[in-house]
């Protein structure tokens, strides 16, 4: 993603945000980001500034945050951003996941936290500028990790406050001030499930967009400890050989990925 300085285009393609809705053209095999030609033509009264311009791969975008609630007439759609992760492409969900990030970092850098000034869009720096102190906000990011936990053929999984009642997923929680990934991985684990965590080793990384995170993925073996929920909000914790697994996330999520491709390594094991 580049920020686009030039000037803007009509064919250029809009990601217009209302809160977490995107808005979205529907034709027959499903939906598609409208031009801004569309956009401006079918909705000519409405109130939804310009944000931002960034170049995704070859193609031009641009940001809008649609400032009123209206229901859409046919041909048109409001669609939350999370159901998305089910039904958009890989590459789509990310360029919508990126623009909702941007979004979310223009609506809550509105204003100075350091002296409580407005800020504006700098023109040099992508970062949002104090008109009073000059303090610079850039888009805010928050790390997480995720872990996929194994001992022998078996995997862990954990149930949530977070989550639906029916759904097991990994180990997860954000970095605190002052630790690094590994200790923010290990501390995870024990406060989780009680677990100690050796051969700790990096997989992949992803942005995920609800609202501002980068989630850092690690697979580890139990070393030891004796299993038992956190407290404050695993419900439940529980080994699962790879042929038995309950209800656990899918779609473009990371826990999706990593469970996804623990499933495909122990299939191989399995067929040597
Ligand atoms: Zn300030």
């Amino acid at each position: 993603m580049e920020f686009d300085e030039r000037r803007p285009r009509s064919e250029e393609t809009c990601l217009c945000f209302q809160e977490d809705h995107l808005l979205l053209r529907e034709f027959q095999q499903g939906v598609c980001l409208p031009k801004v030609e569309e956009l401006r033509a079918s909705f000519p009264q409405l109130a939804a500034p310009l944000l931002e311009r960034f170049t995704w791969g070859d193609a031009r975008y641009q940001l809008h945050e649609c400032l009123e609630s209206f229901s859409p007439p046919p041909g048109w759609r409001w669609s939350r951003l999370r159901q998305l992760t089910s039904s958009l492409p890989t590459e789509l969900f990310a360029l919508t996941a990126t623009a909702f990030q941007l979004l979310h970092w223009r609506q809550t850098r509105r204003y100075c936290g350091r002296c409580g000034s407005p800020t504006v869009r700098a023109s040099v720096e992508r970062s949002l500028r104090c008109t009073t102190c000059g303090q610079d906000h850039f888009p805010h990011l928050a790390p997480a990790v995720i872990l996929l936990i194994t001992r022998g053929e078996k995997l862990l999984l954990v149930r949530s406050l977070r989550h639906p009642p029916q759904l097991w997923s990994l180990v997860a929680g954000f970095v605190e001030a002052g630790e690094s990934l590994e200790q923010a991985a290990h501390r995870e684990a024990l406060e989780e499930t009680g677990l100690e965590l050796e051969n700790l080793s990096y997989c992949y990384s992803q942005a995920w967009p609800f609202p501002s995170s980068l989630m850092v993925a690690f697979s580890a073996n139990c070393r030891g400890g004796k299993l038992r929920p956190g407290p404050d909000e695993i419900v439940e914790a529980a080994w699962f050989l790879p042929d038995r697994l309950p209800t656990t996330p899918t779609g473009l999520s990371i826990a999706g990925r990593l469970i996804a491709d623990y499933l495909q390594r122990s299939h191989r094991r399995t067929h040597e």
